[in-house]
């Protein structure tokens, strides 16, 4: 049956930015299966459909809001300044879209599902008087520090001291302050993206449903805390392990990786946004290179101008560099025995899935505070000194996962986490279980 001809219609509201869009079309993809007569409106940017959406999907249809950018708008740098922009022109620029659409169609709104971050949702939903679901992307412990931001403030206080441990949270003593993302203690907190993550709690207990991407026995304490705030929270992941996405490995990592001892690979990316620094890139190559370890680099931008000179050659034998990478069968293959990443919430899911130890390098948002859980909480990674990569820290780091005792150690503890996460998926697994729940409300019974 085609999109139209659906008899119900679900309006999707995704944050265009970072690894978010992703898993929201992928629970869409798997909610349109199961919801057969449903359509879905998938609204986010048209840069952001078109890298998400990679091919025509039966009833899920992509449509382009206003990404706010002034006239003329030139990137700078700055990660935070085109969601700022975008911020500001929501939740106008969605609504005029959403009225364009149930015109277009003739068919009204159902449901409403969007990224969490938007608080907006909730208004948005009482004005249609249907249910708000809302998909949490990052990990419990992040949506745990927005949701009780007013009750950090107040016992630590606003730009306080960065190594003040948050021990006045259960499960949280291994967390300090210098490990919040931007905006709970310190940061413009007008901004409007830190606003509106303030914004978040209050609005999320109203909502009909929250999905989250993990599984239920991953910070299970902090789950649990989330669980009696909210109407429901359901862990419907790792997202990784449930859909069904094409792999496209056209720069033949798999082949390359394949020729290689197990676990002897370190394999690199900072994710969709982010690449250190040139200082910080300079460090790593020359921990790489000196320490000869295998690599292979998922490199945003271009290697050639932004590697020293004469890297790409020297390292040839060794290393492999690609635009993009298949790093989910990346992180399931054999040889790969470390994952140098920022600590991004899918990327974590995913070393998990992988068995793979990590190296976190956190540039901002959650990914600090993923950094030091996986460090200091499930220990199944490693910081880095000074949060940033020298060559001495890098060479440190890599050596210790990929050759010593202690990188076993962090091999043993990820092993019990991959079981429990391909356990949550399998039939009558408790993601599976939440799924079916979720399926509920967003078919209204
Ligand atoms: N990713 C990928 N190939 C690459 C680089 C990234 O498939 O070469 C995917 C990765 O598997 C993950 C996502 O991009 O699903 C990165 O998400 P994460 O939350 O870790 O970071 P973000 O992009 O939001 O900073």
């Amino acid at each position: 049956q085609a999109y139209s001809n659906a008899s119900k219609h679900v309006a999707v509201l995704a944050f265009p930015y970072g690894t978010h869009a992703a898993p929201l079309l992928n629970l869409i993809c798997q909610l349109s299966d199961a919801c057969p007569d449903t359509m879905f409106s998938f609204l986010s940017t048209q840069q952001s459909n078109s890298s998400t959406f990679q091919m025509k999907l039966d009833k899920v249809k992509p449509f382009n809001v206003w990404d706010g950018l002034p006239e003329g708008y030139v990137f700078k740098g700055n990660p935070r300044d085109p969601v700022d922009y975008f911020l500001k022109a929501a939740p106008g620029n969605f609504t005029e879209v959403l009225d364009e659409v149930v015109a277009g169609t003739g068919k009204p709104i159902d449901c409403l599902i969007t990224d969490a971050f938007y608080a907006f949702g909730a208004d948005i939903a009482d004005e249609l008087n249907v249910p708000w679901v809302a998909l949490w992307t990052a990990g419990p412990r992040a949506l745990f520090v927005h949701v009780d931001t007013d009750i950090i403030r107040q016992q630590v206080g606003t730009n306080g001291p960065q190594d003040k441990a948050l021990d006045f949270l259960p499960d949280f003593s291994a967390i300090r302050v210098a490990d919040l993302p931007d905006g709970i203690t310190s940061g413009e907190f007008d901004a409007p993206l830190l606003a509106l993550f303030h914004k978040m709690g209050p609005a999320l207990s109203r909502a009909t449903a929250i999905a989250a991407n993990s599984y239920e026995d991953l910070d299970n304490t902090v789950v649990n805390m989330l669980k009696l705030r909210f109407n429901m929270y359901l862990n419907v992941g790792p997202s990784n392990l449930v859909s069904s996405s094409t792999v496209n490995d056209s720069h033949g990592c798999l082949d390359w990786l394949s020729k290689h001892e197990p676990a002897s690979v370190a394999y690199i990316s900072f994710g969709t946004v982010m690449e250190p620094p040139p200082q910080e890139l300079q460090a790593l190559c020359e921990a790489l290179e000196e320490s000869e370890f295998p690599f292979l680099w998922s490199f945003r931008g271009s290697p050639e101008k932004q590697l020293p000179s004469g890297f790409l050659e020297r390292t040839s034998s060794k290393g492999k560099i690609v635009p993009w990478a298949p790093q989910q069968k990346i992180l399931e293959h054999p040889s790969v025995g470390v994952f140098v990443s920022h600590g991004g919430w899918n990327s974590v899911l995913e070393s998990i899935c992988g068995g793979v130890p990590m190296i976190c390098r956190p540039f901002f948002g959650d990914q600090g505070l993923n950094t030091r859980t996986v460090e200091a909480i499930w220990g199944f990674g490693l910081g880095l000194e000074g949060g940033t990569l020298t060559k001495e820290g890098a060479m440190k780091a890599l050596k210790l996962t990929l050759r010593s005792q202690q990188g076993k150690q962090l091999r043993d503890r990820i092993r019990p986490q991959k079981e429990l996460a391909y356990n949550a998926v399998k039939p009558n697994g408790s993601s599976v279980e939440n799924f079916k729940t979720l399926v509920k409300v967003v078919s209204n019974n």
